[in-house]
């Protein structure tokens, strides 16, 4: 069974700042990570190794940087790290970023399950899972929060949707995003960390995947929308007033009441 799990390095999402003239993100400002999210895909990845023997492979697109969030993954008993990195990848939306990655998965073999993140803490859209299976044409389930059952020829899960929660058994190929509540991922250990440190995470650029996708396709080029501009919202500050005397309960009814706080 071969799992491939897709992982993204975000900004410490408490700390980063943003430089309030341009708009943009001071990456400088804060720490990278591994998105939270996809630890929770990484967790999945490892208990399905440890039940069924299977192999994890862990794609990321990003900056040379973005290595680090693969040494994590395979601190996190992952086999493989793969890399795609290359000025031809900057800029992409939603729609390039998951041609792409659907590309990189294309390359690096047959596969059985495809785990994701339900969303990234930075740019939080929930598009990329979703959008990489539609462009393997294969099915797909988002927002999994429990995997009950697994097997190497089925797997059933809890999938929340807006009305409730459903159970799902599928076959494979599948692609899934799991939330928060699908496990609690644990701490590699140092002697993890020490192998992850050592093995290598291979890095592929845009060429490396001319067989797999249309290059023109990738990166700001391939994306379908841009940014005109961003604007940090004004921070509205709290207004508080203090209602002393004897008929402050009153005047704290006409102020609920002017204010459509009391109806219905
Ligand atoms: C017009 C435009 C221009 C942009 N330009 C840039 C830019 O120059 N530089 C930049 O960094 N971002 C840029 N972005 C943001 C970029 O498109 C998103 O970071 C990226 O598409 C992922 O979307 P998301 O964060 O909403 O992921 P979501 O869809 O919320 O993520 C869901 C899951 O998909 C997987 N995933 C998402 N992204 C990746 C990834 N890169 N590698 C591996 N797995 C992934 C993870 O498992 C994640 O949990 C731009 C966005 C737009 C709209």
């Amino acid at each position: 069974m071969h799992i491939i799990v897709l992982v993204k390095q975000v900004p410490d999402i408490e700390k980063v700042q943003f430089l309030k003239d341009k708009g943009w993100v001071d990456r400088a400002s804060a720490d990278s990570e591994i998105n939270p999210f996809d630890l929770n895909a990484v967790e999945a990845a490892q208990q399905m190794k440890e039940t069924l023997g299977a192999t994890v492979t862990a794609i990321s697109m990003g900056p040379a940087p973005a290595e680090a969030v693969l040494k994590e993954a395979i601190a996190r008993n992952a086999d493989r790290g793969i890399l795609l990195t290359d000025e031809k990848f900057a800029g992409a939306d939603t729609l390039a970023t998951s041609c792409a990655l659907a590309a990189a998965i294309r390359k690096a073999g047959d596969f059985d399950l495809l785990l994701c993140g339900e969303k990234t803490v930075d740019g939080d859209t929930s598009q990329v899972g979703p959008s990489v299976a539609e462009r393997l044409g294969i099915p797909h389930l988002s927002f999994v929060s429990e995997i009950s059952a697994v097997a190497e020829d089925r797997i059933t899960m809890v999938v929340e949707t807006a009305s409730g929660s459903v159970i799902v058994e599928s076959g494979y190929p599948l692609l899934i995003t799991g939330t928060k509540d699908l496990n609690t991922p644990r701490l590699p250990t140092l002697k993890d960390k020490l192998r992850a440190r050592k093995a290598e995470v291979e890095k592929w650029s845009a060429a490396d995947l001319a067989d797999m996708a249309d290059l023109s396709k990738f990166g700001q080029e391939g994306s379908a929308t841009w940014v005109d501009s961003i604007s940090v919202p004004p921070e509205k500050k709290r207004k508080g007033e203090v209602l002393k005397g004897e008929d402050s309960a009153g005047k704290l009814v006409a102020a609920l009441d002017k204010d459509g706080l009391l109806k219905g």
